[in-house]
């Protein structure tokens, strides 16, 4: 049995109908014994009771449930009843970050950047909560230089972060020299990859742009070439992420972060690969 640790994310459904295919995707996920599962959240708390149900029904079904919290276009009150209505649940894990404010709005919010949120949870909770933050191998869309988005990162590590997922990425180089210029810049938390399934070029495309995240040129040619025969370009997709997860694995990474969209056969045939 592979012995990397697993964390899954979720996005919160909006119908009973996507609580229901929720339900099943973890309970499809639950064999491989995650660590966590986390549920996303919409920046200027969009989704904010949709997050709380999801992530107490998982709490209830007996795992570890870490809410994301985004702060822009917060309050600082708001974010301080998120953080008393967790803690009342017994939720012992977060993941801490700024959010995008939706194209033609203004933030208006208390936070600017992540670090002050994790400042802020620490000030109002002490060491209460496991607190995760973003990492980006590939960079952040927004970062001045590389070096700056890397002392960014610290600045969330020195504010009381105990960990760092990173957003996703297809080149395994861009993740090991990420961490080795993480660890020259004296940041010696577990620096997690997020990893992404493929599931739909132009899905993934839309995603990739918005993010940041590279889709190397002959990964996307050939992805493209598939055309409509979703099957075929599924099953490659799958060998092309198992082999990212065990270079990954291979190599040191503390642990893997599926983002599931809220889906679960395409990652149990990578797990099951990475645990032949
Ligand atoms: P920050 O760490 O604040 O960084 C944002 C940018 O500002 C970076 O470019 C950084 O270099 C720069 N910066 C930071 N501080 C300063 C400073 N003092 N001066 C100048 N520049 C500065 N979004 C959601 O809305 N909901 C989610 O649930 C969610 N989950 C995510 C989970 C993961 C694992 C990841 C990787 C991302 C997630 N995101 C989510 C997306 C995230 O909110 C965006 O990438 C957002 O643009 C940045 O968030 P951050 O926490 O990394 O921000």
């Amino acid at each position: 049995m592979n012995t990397t640790t697993l964390s899954f994310e979720f996005f919160p459904p909006k119908t009973a109908e996507g609580m229901d295919n929720l339900r099943q995707t973890r309970a499809e996920l639950a064999q491989f014994l995650p660590e966590f599962y986390s549920v996303t959240f919409g920046a200027g708390g969009s989704t904010r009771d949709r997050t709380m149900d999801t992530v107490y029904e998982i709490q209830q079904e007996g795992f570890q449930a870490a809410p994301h919290i985004s702060c822009v276009s917060s309050s600082k009150a708001e974010i301080r009843d998120l953080l008393q209505a967790y803690q009342a649940h017994g939720i012992k894990r977060l993941v801490a970050l700024r959010g995008d404010v939706p194209s033609g709005e203004v933030s208006s919010g208390d936070f600017k950047y992540a670090a002050e949120l994790v400042a802020f949870i620490r000030a109002e909770t002490g060491n209460h909560f496991h607190i995760e933050v973003a990492a980006y191998p590939e960079f952040h869309p927004e970062a001045r230089t590389p070096a700056a988005d890397i002392l960014n990162l610290k600045r969330k590590i020195d504010a009381g972060a105990n960990s760092a997922i990173t957003q996703y990425f297809y080149n395994p180089d861009a993740y090991f020299r990420f961490v080795e210029q993480c660890a020259a810049t004296g940041i010696h938390v577990p620096i997690v990859p997020g990893i992404m399934p493929i599931y739909n070029i132009t899905q993934l495309a839309r995603f990739s742009s918005i993010c940041g995240a590279e889709i190397p040129r002959w990964l996307k040619l050939r992805l493209e070439e598939y055309g409509d025969d979703m099957a075929s370009l599924r099953a490659f997709g799958i060998d092309v992420v198992s082999e990212l997860c065990e270079t990954l694995q291979v190599w040191g990474a503390p642990s893997l972060h599926f983002y599931t969209l809220n889906r679960s056969g395409v990652i149990s045939n990578i797990i099951k690969n990475i645990c032949e």
